[in-house]
């Protein structure tokens, strides 16, 4: 695609991005026009799965059947991944796949005060204790073909409604990497690793308490990369907050 080309298809989103806030309010999901503010129309909302424990301790993973109070998934009790916990708003499936991909790639952005109230439901834990929240960043290159870093919306909006400090530019992914679409989880691990991101100001990692902040968990390789930067830098404790998670042995595509 051409630099014109991209920058048409940027300003396109932004303008749809501008409609959107003067239009009557439309389903965030199936865009049908809602009633009053709604930001859902009635069978949306009753399809919407919003997560809640019990969950694993660690990668916050649904274990509906689970009677231990801090349960572990097998998945975690065998290989511990690079983030202390992950939490997440949503399950990622045929009806919430529709809100994220509308406000990823439609940009409609008039449901971030929306998923910021689910994420920090979720997260309430992690955030409790946070002293930085660090959205996943973009590579330049994507940035400017997108027109905006949906990671960067959604903490935003998290560090404003929960009263914490964030930072937009601290952590940068200074290695333009395929797009992760479509890649199983051992091409995804190789297609992202840590050296694709980078800390500018490390001084202000070090010893922090930091919630990374993304759109969607697949196989947390993304995650996994930033958090293994933090480390590194110092951090004293890492966890992800995301708007949706895959389950396990989802088929949804991203
Ligand atoms: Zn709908
Ligand atoms: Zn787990």
């Amino acid at each position: 695609m051409t630099a014109a080309a991209r920058a048409l298809q940027r300003a396109g989103r932004i303008g749809r991005g501008l409609l959107d806030l003067l239009l009557p309010p439309r389903c965030l999901a199936c865009g049908i026009e809602t009633t009053g503010a709604a930001s859902l129309c009635p069978p949306c909302w009753s399809g919407l799965h919003l997560l809640a424990p019990p969950w694993c301790r660690v990668c916050g993973c649904p274990l509906p059947h689970a009677f231990a109070e801090a349960p572990l998934c097998g998945a975690c009790a065998e290989t511990p991944p690079p983030f202390d916990r992950a939490r997440a708003a949503l399950r990622y499936d045929e009806h919430s796949s529709r809100i994220v991909l509308g406000f990823k790639r439609g940009g409609r952005l008039e449901g971030l005060p929306l998923f910021a109230r689910w994420m920090a439901q979720a997260g309430e834990e992690l955030l409790a204790e946070a002293d930085l929240i660090l959205p996943v960043p973009l590579h330049r290159w994507r940035l400017l073909a997108r027109g905006f870093n949906q990671s960067a919306l959604l903490a935003r909006h998290v560090a404003r409604l929960t009263g914490r400090t964030w930072s937009p530019f601290l952590l940068e992914r200074h290695r333009a990497t395929a797009s992760q679409q479509g890649l199983g989880a051992e091409a995804r691990r190789e297609n992202i690793t840590a050296a694709s991101f980078r800390l500018r100001r490390p001084e202000r990692v070090e010893g922090a308490r930091i919630v990374l902040v993304d759109d969607v968990l697949t196989t947390g390789a993304t995650l996994g990369a930033c958090a293994t930067v933090l480390r590194r830098g110092g951090a004293a404790r890492v966890d992800a907050l995301v708007l949706a998670r895959v389950a396990k042995g989802g088929t949804v595509p991203i």
